[in-house]
C-alpha cells in the first residue's frame, strides 16, 4: 500500500503529460486543415482556376491573421498583373480584419491603389484623405492623391495638402505641389502668387519661368530680365528655351555679353554659344566669332555648333557660299528630326516640352537634351 502512494505524483505527472498532448494533437489537427486548404487553394492558383483559389485562400484569413502578409503580396501580385477585381478583393476582405492601426493603415493604402488603378478615383481619393495624418504612409499617400488629381485634372484639390506637404521631406511632392498649382487655370496664378510661389517651392523651376513669363508679357522688363536669370542659375539647361525671351528684355550690351560668356564658358552651354558667337558678329567681330565656334567645337563636338560655323563662314568667304549652303541645308533637315528633350527619370523623348511627362508622369523630370544633337 506504501509503495502504491508513492506512485501518486506518477500518476498525476501522466494525466498533466495525457492532457497536454491530446492539446497539442488538436492545434495539429487544426494547422493540417490550414495547410490542406492552403495547399487546395495553391492548387486552384497553379491550375489557372484562380477565382477558386482566391475564395479557398481567403477562407484561411480568420483562422491565419499572422499570414497577412502573404495575402498582401498575393493581391499586389494581381494588380500588377492588371487583375484589380481580384486584388479589390483580397485587399477588402483584409480590410475588414480587426488588426493593429498601422497594418490596417497599409492595407487601405494598397486598398485605394486598387481603386486608382482600376479608374475609381472617388474611392480611393476617399480612403487615401483618411489616411494622411499617419506620419509613416504620409508621403505614399499624397503621391497618390496627386496622382489622383492629375488624373481627374482636379488641380485646385492640391491646395488642401500644402500643410501635410510641408510636414514631409519629400523634393518630388513640393515639386508636385507647385506644378498642380500652375496647373490649375480656372485660377490662374497672378504675379504676386507666382513669386510667393517660387520663394516657398524654390525647388520647382516652374513657378520661377511662368513667373518671369507673366512678366515679360506684362512688360515689366527689368523684372522679367532678373527672373529669367533666376531661372538660368538653377537650371542653365533652360537656356535654349529661356534666352530667345532674355533677349527682347532690352538688357544692356555689357550685361547681355557677361550672362552669355559665363553660361558658355562655365556652363558650356550650346544655345549660350550661339548667341555669343551671333553677338560677336553683330559689333563687327565675325572672325572672333568663327574662332570661338572652332574653340568650342574642339572642346565639344555639337551639330547646331557646326551649322552656326557654317553659317558665318558664308559670310566671311562669300565664294564658297553655293557649297556651304547645301551643307548647311542637309543639317537643318537633320537637325529638324532630332528630339529636343528627354525624361531624366523614364527616357521618354520628344520634341516638345512637358511639365509633365507623358510617360512617367513626374514633373519636370523632362528636360533639354545635352550631347552633339543638344542646344
Ligand atoms: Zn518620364
Amino acid at each position: 500500500m506504501e509503495l502504491l502512494f508513492l506512485l501518486l505524483p506518477i500518476a498525476a505527472a501522466y494525466g498533466w503529460f495525457y492532457g497536454r498532448n491530446s492539446l497539442r494533437q488538436e492545434e495539429l489537427k487544426g494547422k493540417a486543415n490550414v495547410a490542406k486548404n492552403l495547399s487546395s487553394g495553391l492548387n486552384f492558383l497553379l491550375t489557372d482556376q484562380e477565382d477558386k483559389a482566391i475564395e479557398q485562400l481567403l477562407q484561411l484569413l480568420d483562422i491565419e491573421a499572422a499570414s497577412i502578409d502573404t495575402y498582401l503580396a498575393l493581391a499586389n501580385l494581381f494588380r500588377r498583373k492588371g487583375d484589380w477585381d481580384k486584388a479589390i478583393h483580397i485587399h477588402e476582405k483584409l480590410h475588414q480584419l480587426k488588426l493593429p492601426k498601422p497594418q490596417a493603415q497599409t492595407i487601405q493604402l494598397e486598398l485605394a491603389r486598387d481603386y486608382f488603378s482600376a479608374g475609381l478615383f472617388d474611392r480611393a481619393e476617399k480612403l487615401l484623405r483618411g489616411l494622411v495624418d499617419a506620419e509613416l504612409l504620409r508621403e505614399a499617400v499624397l503621391k497618390q492623391l496627386f496622382s489622383i488629381f492629375i488624373a481627374t485634372h482636379d488641380w485646385h484639390k492640391a491646395a488642401d495638402f500644402i500643410q501635410h506637404v510641408d510636414k514631409t521631406e519629400s523634393r518630388s511632392l513640393r515639386i508636385g505641389l507647385a506644378n498642380l498649382r500652375c496647373e490649375d487655370t480656372k485660377n490662374p496664378l497672378d504675379v504676386l502668387s507666382l513669386r510667393m510661389l517660387s520663394q516657398q517651392y524654390p525647388q520647382a523651376i516652374r513657378p520661377k519661368i511662368e513667373l518671369a513669363r507673366k512678366l515679360h508679357q506684362e512688360q515689366h522688363d527689368e523684372d522679367a530680365a532678373v527672373a529669367f536669370k533666376a531661372v538660368l542659375s538653377q537650371k542653365p539647361q533652360w537656356a535654349a528655351d529661356i534666352l530667345p525671351q532674355l533677349r527682347t528684355c532690352q538688357l544692356p550690351e555689357q550685361e547681355w555679353y557677361q550672362l552669355l560668356s559665363n553660361l558658355v564658358h562655365k556652363q558650356k552651354n550650346i544655345t549660350a554659344t550661339i548667341y555669343l558667337a551671333d553677338w560677336l558678329t553683330d559689333t563687327g567681330s565675325s572672325q572672333a566669332a568663327e574662332q570661338l565656334l572652332l574653340e568650342k567645337l574642339q572642346q565639344q563636338p555639337n551639330i547646331r555648333l557646326f551649322q552656326r560655323l557654317l553659317q558665318i563662314r558664308q559670310i566671311n568667304q562669300p565664294s564658297q557660299r553655293e557649297a556651304l549652303q547645301g551643307v548647311e541645308q542637309l543639317i537643318q533637315a537633320y537637325l529638324d528630326t532630332k528630339i529636343l528633350y528627354s525624361c531624366r527619370n523614364c527616357g521618354f523623348k520628344t520634341r516638345q516640352a512637358y511639365w509633365l511627362c507623358p510617360s512617367c508622369k513626374q514633373w519636370e523630370t523632362v528636360e533639354p537634351i545635352s550631347g552633339i544633337d543638344g542646344r
